[in-house]
């Protein structure tokens, strides 16, 4: 190795870097190059390049206050980023000098990268979502910042022990976090508890307990910009170091114990996705972040603008879905209570500045809170509430006299429900937008979940199609891809993803659609190999991947492809010879903890995989894999091989999926229902270009008007009749063969609520379509052409710009 120390002048960047790393590595690290382990090294790079970031940061940041814009504060519970290095090295075009750099200390780039930790900060697609808005906040230098919650755990780490998910926590703070400035000057007192005092028009919050909510700011990187976003992230710190009362009574481990029970309001992600779970602790968790928020919003605008009177035009804050809705009785406190406006006032502020982001209409998913819990927990906010739902309330009643039902369906408190606060309901009375995130799932949101709502405000609601940002899912995970892109097409494509287009010249060469299949195959090999290194399973690279990835969860129906999987097998082994295309089916994806049914179709595909990859009779012909612990790294890792992208929720159910966008501007084929936007997807690709099957919403409906019944389904099929017997019958789990009847009836006789059944024959046979069309690998490679082409539309960047046009009302700061 040669010594970084021996350098001579720094002005050569990549000496430069050599420098930075190895300054930092004594001096912050404190460690010695001889003892440093791959992590200091990896932190090492970490806090140079951070260096080199920080000035752009700056003078971003300086940008915005001089220019005195209208800013976005985008509020999220979760916010699932990735790691952070090669994103920032690509952002920066400093990403071969670095590698460069490392390389002759020794080094590999590639390998430190690996090294990160992940941060889980969120469940799946609606933090992920956050943070491809992140990144396109910063590219297009939109004025604005993300608020989240700095948990010290996050989504637990997922080990697969005998088929089954085991859980453990996820410490991803263990190495510490170079990309973090902590502030320790930017606290907030977060207050729960205590009691009211009214005196005339005043209210006093008195003798409540009291968190630190203390700021950690992460740098979100714009791509080829000097342009930077700020995550705001709060820490909590109990306030008071010890509870002296206690300590001076003797009583040490009670007054530490306070501590740490106050400090439990960051300590660890709820991980439950698409689900509700009300407990107190989520609640305290959810006041947390919006208090320190808005504090920190109000706080930012007075020292700019020494008043409070124009803050409406000043800022736009957004809610990710209905966890962060206290902000609006915060707002309200604050305004009133703190800042003498009057009710109309702080209601006609507060109004201007809100919108709403809803990501579902299933029930068993909507917030709601027990009125004695928030009255518990948040006394002058309930208060408020109920102020905001009597003025609501008296104007419907002039808007809409003649409803008589109606007062008690927009009511926000749900009263025959054990008195609840509807969070979403709160969410659409104080939002100036309120937006779905696909076409479909847009329109089916104010013909169900808020029709009453739409009546009342008919300009309230509209749709903003969900996106993913080109430069982490294509440009920083499928460098082969990229490469092939960037000699067809130049390089812009990853800031104006509409270039895309372009390739559409390409497709009667057919070098360049062997470009595209090499590509493919060496994203495959990589897949291969990281499959064999963590499963000790060999797969064939040339099968066809069909992968279906995702949060498990039963509307989603990674069942249903299960069914199609031991269909298939049940098929080789009656006619090994008929010509099979050889497949992998890949999956991944997390099950709440608590979610009894998730976990055992995790235990069933590890059931069936086990005794698939075994059977002699099948070999090379189908193979099954379960990969554990899916997280952003390795959906970059699996979506660039994947040639079929799974995406079979029941229609009407997903409101409107990313990872489906990932991969089809990875050059994946769609096998999926008219669902989310894969409606979308099927609009811009073209019917030859996708395999949609399946029912549609309204067929979805009027099968459970008429009383769908699954048993005739089951009885009539024969082969879905087989597969389904031999689940309830034990031949995947020959040790327990009961282990899955509750399963079989789930489907069979307790009414199929997710309606695989119906669609399974539509989805099998589909699926022989898609074997047909792999045994032609240039037509396909040319339908997956013109899946990549077609996928401008579903930029991150094209979204937020819509965001910012049309809800938000900002403009990019100049630089
Ligand atoms: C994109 C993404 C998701 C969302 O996937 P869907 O299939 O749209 O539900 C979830 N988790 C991770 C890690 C992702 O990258």
């Amino acid at each position: 190795m040669t010594s970084p120390f021996n350098y001579t002048s720094p002005t050569v960047s990549v000496e430069a870097l050599k420098h930075s790393i190895a300054y930092k590595l004594m001096f912050i690290i404190g460690k010695d190059p001889s003892i440093a382990t791959q992590h200091d090294w990896l932190n090492a790079t970490l806090f140079a390049v951070r260096d080199r970031m920080v000035e752009r940061w700056l003078r971003s940041n300086r940008a915005q206050t001089s220019q005195d814009v209208r800013q976005v504060y985008y509020l999220s519970m979760e916010f699932l980023i990735g790691r952070t290095l090669s994103n920032a090295l690509l952002s920066m075009g400093i990403y071969d000098d670095i590698k460069q750099a490392l390389d002759e200390m020794g080094f590999d780039l590639e390998e430190l990268i690996g090294e990160e930790n992940d941060p889980g900060l969120g469940n799946g697609g609606l933090g992920r979502l956050a943070a491809c808005f992140l990144d396109s906040l910063a590219t297009l230098a939109l004025p604005g910042r993300g608020y989240g919650i700095r948990y010290e755990y996050g989504m637990f780490a997922q080990n697969i022990i005998n088929g089954q998910q085991m859980e453990s926590p996820d410490y991803w703070l263990e190495y510490g976090n170079p990309w973090e400035f902590q502030r320790h000057s930017t606290r907030y007192k977060v207050r729960f508890g205590g009691r009211l005092q009214h005196e005339g028009s005043k209210t006093r919050w008195l003798e409540t307990e009291e968190v630190i909510a203390l700021a950690y700011d992460q740098v979100i990187p714009g791509f080829d910009t000097d342009a930077t976003n700020t995550l705001r992230l709060w820490g909590a710190q109990a306030s008071n170091e010890i509870n002296l009362g206690k300590f001076n009574q003797g009583d040490y481990f009670a007054a530490v114990e306070d501590k740490n029970h106050s400090e439990n309001v960051s300590r660890v992600l709820y991980p439950d996705d698409s689900t509700y779970s009300g407990r107190e602790l989520r609640l305290r968790q959810e006041y947390f972040l919006v208090s320190a928020t808005v504090q920190d919003i109000l706080n930012r605008h007075y020292v700019t603008h020494h008043t409070y009177e124009n803050l409406a035009d000043k800022i736009a804050i957004h809610l990710n879905d209905t966890h962060p809705v206290l902000s609006i009785p915060e707002l309200m406190r604050l305004l009133i209570d703190e800042h003498k406006f009057s009710w109309e006032k702080a209601w006609e502020t507060v109004t201007q500045v809100f919108s709403y982001t809803n990501h579902t209409l299933m029930s068993e998913a909507l917030e709601t809170w027990p009125v004695d819990m928030i009255g518990k927990i948040l006394p002058r906010h309930l208060e408020i509430i109920f102020q905001i739902n009597d003025h609501f309330l008296k104007e419907v009643a002039v808007k809409v006299p003649d409803d008589s039902g109606i007062l008690s369906r927009v009511s926000i408190i749900d009263e025959g429900n054990g008195r609840r606060v509807r969070m979403a309901w709160l969410a659409v009375i104080a939002s100036h937008k309120v937006n779905g995130v696909s076409a479909l799932h847009s329109e089916l949101m104010v013909q169900s979940l808020f029709v009453d709502f739409a009546h009342i405000y008919p300009d309230r609601f509209c749709n903003k199609t969900n996106g993913v940002t080109p430069r982490r899912w294509l440009g920083l995970a499928n460098k082969p891809l990229s490469k092939v892109l960037d000699d067809a097409i130049g390089h812009n494509w990853r800031t104006d993803l509409s270039q895309l287009e372009e390739l559409k010249q390409n497709i009667d060469y057919p070098s360049f659609l062997e470009a595209l299949r090499k590509a493919k195959l060496e994203n495959k090999k990589r897949l291969a190999l990281y499959i064999a290194q963590k499963l000790d399973v060999v797969v064939d690279p040339k099968s066809l991947f069909d992968v279906q990835i995702k949060r498990i969860h039963e509307y989603k129906r990674q069942l249903m492809n299960v069914l199609h999987v031991i269909t298939r097998y049940n098929r080789i082994i009656e006619d090994p010879d008929a010509g099979w295309v050889p497949r992998t089916v890949i999956f991944a994806g997390k099950a709440a903890s608590a979610y009894y049914a998730a976990k055992q179709i995790i235990r069933l595909i590890n059931d069936v995989a086990a005794v698939i990859n075994e059977d002699p009779r099948v070999r090379d012909k189908l193979k099954v894999v379960f990969i554990p612990n899916y997280s952003v790294s390795l959906a970059q890792i699996i979506i660039p091989a994947a040639d079929l992208s799974e995406q079979i929720s029941l229609a009407g159910t997903e409101a409107s999926g990313t990872s489906n966008m990932k991969f089809a501007l990875n050059g994946a084929l769609t096998i999926g229902t008219l669902d989310g936007a894969n409606v979308e997807m099927l609009e811009h690709v073209g019917e030859e270009n996708i395999f949609i099957f399946g029912n549609t919403t309204p067929q979805v409906e009027q099968l459970r008007r008429d009383g769908y019944n699954p048993h005739t389904y089951y009885e009539q099929d024969a082969e879905l009749h087989q597969v389904l017997t031999q689940i309830a019958t034990g031949v995947f789990s020959p040790n327990e063969p009961k282990r899955y009847s509750n399963l079989f009836d789930t489907l069979v006789n307790l009414g199929d609520h997710y309606q695989l059944l119906a669609d399974y024959r539509s989805y099998v046979d589909t699926q022989d379509k898609v074997d047909e069309l792999y045994k032609q690998p240039e037509e396909w490679t040319r339908r997956t052409l013109l899946n990549i082409a077609n996928m401008g539309y579903f930029s991150s960047d094209r979204t937020i710009q819509e965001y910012a046009d049309e809800i938000w009302n900002i403009k990019p700061i100049k630089l």
